[in-house]
């Protein structure tokens, strides 16, 4: 709760101003109530001229009241919207922070259903809860006060009458609601990650006939779901019920109680005050079960923000020019099995050095760790000599292309999905890199030639496609150190052929590493490793 108060900061003028708004509109509200009570008490003395005043006042102080509410409701949900905003600002910058190394295993369902409806959650303690226990521990001072100027237990009374509303009820309705929320919104992540896994795996389950199943599970996550909503709403509804009863049982006992200590007057001012009090803690009172889903999502969204990313970006160091890079006696694992071993390898400037091995020996990985996709815990990768831990990030990532196993195409025009590669290309420079990968005369003669947008997960382009449009992204990053992982898996040897006779014309101040299962590609390495048992041979 200190954590997501601590994020109003910049916004705590507001907040105040937004407490100090509804003090004065609540007491508003009571005055009302209260002035009906001494004007009962004219019109028994017959003092119409002081009626008079009384009705011209509380119609005042009515108009007051509309505003100050309206204006602390604006108050209020203006911190929370903004809030809001920052909060998704900040949690993006955390996954940016985080990328891609922490983030490759995780659950994207999951991530989606914190990013959006989580942080939306939270709403409900930025405009509803933090002003409203301002409001209402301020407000009950005041009133308490008041009371007790007709007699001090009638003070007592009204204190364990607003603990008892304000927190003992929604206290143990918290508890008897359990963990639900926390259970729900998990739930909640869950169904998000798992339609969004249905969808992506939509032909696989379409070829293997498991439509109907993955639909049952569906249906179970949601009714699932949908039963924890129905408790929390019960606990709401036997809440609201219970706050009622208990005001109800106050007034009576105010009543008695004052009308025994204080006469007519008194006992109908006390009383009055002490009914028309209660809406600052009533809605803390309903806050209890709601607020119970708002922290679990709260602890959410705090769980990425405080994340430690595994590697952390490098600024301000002085840039280097490539000259060639090498890994030294470099031992890697993911978790607990080693993936590589005591590794060593130079990769001199303006060669082509190629990398084979069988699958599952860790060339991939290899070319991550050149990206510095994931730290090196033992062994150094060094980048023109120097270890590429002391290189700026910004600089490592203008002077490597990385053409990865599976291109991934944004739901854009193919135009901007090349464009990532250089935001600044023109469209001559786009062509060129498309003619280099063999990709431009196919994109022409898509109905919209290069504005033709794509689908999401690229379903729309066939694999080999999607493969030259991956390249014609390295072709136009123009880096001088191209990391291609198996850039030609996909394609038929006529496109192959192109591309190979593409790497090899721009060769020059270009350094390659090339990593395929393809004699015909390797054809044109100056050299061949071979990645075995996590070293090279
Ligand atoms: P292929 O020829 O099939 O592409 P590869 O040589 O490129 O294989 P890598 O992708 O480097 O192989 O993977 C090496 C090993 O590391 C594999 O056993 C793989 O299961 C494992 N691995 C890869 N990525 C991760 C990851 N993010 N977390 C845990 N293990 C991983
Ligand atoms: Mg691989």
């Amino acid at each position: 709760m200190l954590r997501l108060i601590g994020l109003v900061k910049p916004l705590s003028g507001y907040m105040i101003l937004a407490i100090v708004m509804g003090i004065i509109g609540n007491l508003c509200a009571a005055a009302i109530t209260v002035l009906g009570g001494y004007a009962v008490l004219q019109i028994l003395q017959h003092e119409s001229l002081a009626l008079n005043i009384l009705f011209c006042i509380v119609v005042i102080i009515a108009l007051i009241r509309g505003l100050l509410r309206y204006a602390e409701q604006a108050c209020n949900h203006f911190i929370a919207f903004k809030l809001l905003a920052l909060i998704r600002d900040k949690v993006f910058a955390a996954l940016r922070r985080l990328c891609p190394a922490k983030l490759g295993g995780k659950d994207k369902g999951d991530l989606i259903s914190v990013i959006t409806s989580d942080i939306e959650l939270l709403e409900v303690f930025y405009a509803h809860t933090i002003s409203p226990i301002c409001i209402a521990i301020v407000f009950c001072i005041m009133v308490t006060t008041f009371i007790g100027s007709q007699h001090w237990a009638l003070a007592l009374l009204t204190l364990v009458a607003y603990v008892t509303v304000g927190i003992a009820i929604p206290l143990v309705s918290s508890k008897l609601s359990g963990d639900v929320g926390i259970r729900s919104r998990n739930k909640s992540g869950h169904l998000s990650a798992f339609v969004l896994d249905s969808l992506r795996g939509m032909s696989e389950t379409l070829q293997y006939g498991q439509g109907k199943k993955r639909s049952v599970e569906i249906d179970a996550m949601t009714d699932a779901l949908s039963r924890d909503e129905e408790r929390m709403k019960r606990v709401t509804g036997r809440n609201t019920a219970v706050t009622n009863t208990v005001i109800l049982f106050f007034d009576l006992t105010m009543l008695f109680a004052s009308a025994a200590l204080c006469g007519f007057e008194g006992c109908l001012i006390a009383t009055l005050t002490l009914m028309s009090s209660f809406g600052p803690v009533v809605a803390l009172a309903s806050l209890g079960p709601t607020l119970q889903n708002t922290f679990a999502a709260g602890n959410r969204v705090i769980d990425i923000l405080d994340e430690t990313p595994i590697v952390e970006d490098v600024d301000g160091r002085t840039k280097v020019a490539f000259s060639g890079a090498a890994a030294k006696k470099v031992t890697f694992a993911y978790d607990e099995d080693t993936i590589l071993k005591d590794l060593s390898i130079t990769i001199p400037e303006n060669q082509i050095v190629g990398i084979t091995g069988r699958s599952g020996s860790g060339k991939s990985t290899l070319l991550k760790l050149f990206m510095r996709f994931w730290q090196v815990p033992q062994g150094e990768i060094l980048i023109t000599g120097r270890n590429i831990d002391d290189i700026d990030t910004k600089n490592l990532r203008d002077m490597e292309s990385f053409v990865t196993q599976e291109t991934h195409l944004f739901h854009d025009s193919i135009r901007n999905n090349l464009r990532i590669a250089k935001l600044d290309a023109t469209d001559d420079e786009i062509v060129a890199a498309c003619k280099k990968a063999s990709i431009h005369d196919f994109i022409l003669s898509l109905p919209q030639g290069y504005d033709t947008t794509v689908g999401e997960l690229g379903e729309t382009l066939s694999g080999g496609e999607r493969q030259r449009l991956g390249l014609a992204r390295a072709f136009l990053h123009d880096a001088p150190f191209l990391l291609l992982d198996e850039p030609t898996s996909n394609l038929d040897s006529l496109n192959e052929a192109v591309i190979l006779r593409s790497l090899h014309e721009s060769r020059s101040g270009k350094t390659v590493v090339l990593v395929s299962h393809r004699k015909s590609t390797m054809g044109i390495a100056d050299q061949v490793y071979n990645v075995e048992h996590g070293r090279m041979s």
